[in-house]
């Protein structure tokens, strides 16, 4: 099962994970990113590694 923390401190809103998932994880509300469809997570990293702010955690 597939966790993932967001440190709504650090998030920006700048939509880069929505835009870097392959599966459609993300979406913003209010310039802040919430994990809407989390099941669909392929472990792929790439919000992890691609935030520029370290606000994404996914966790195994
Ligand atoms: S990439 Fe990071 S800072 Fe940007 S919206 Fe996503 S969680 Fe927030
Ligand atoms: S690990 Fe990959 S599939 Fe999972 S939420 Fe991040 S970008 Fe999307």
């Amino acid at each position: 099962m597939v966790k993932i923390e967001i440190d709504l401190e650090k998030c920006t809103g700048c939509g880069t994970c929505v835009d870097v998932c392959p599966s459609g994880v993300y979406e913003l509300r209010d310039e802040k990113s919430v994990a809407v469809n989390v099941d669909a997570c392929l472990l792929c990293r790439a919000c992890e590694i691609q935030c520029p702010n370290s606000a994404i955690k996914v966790i195994e």
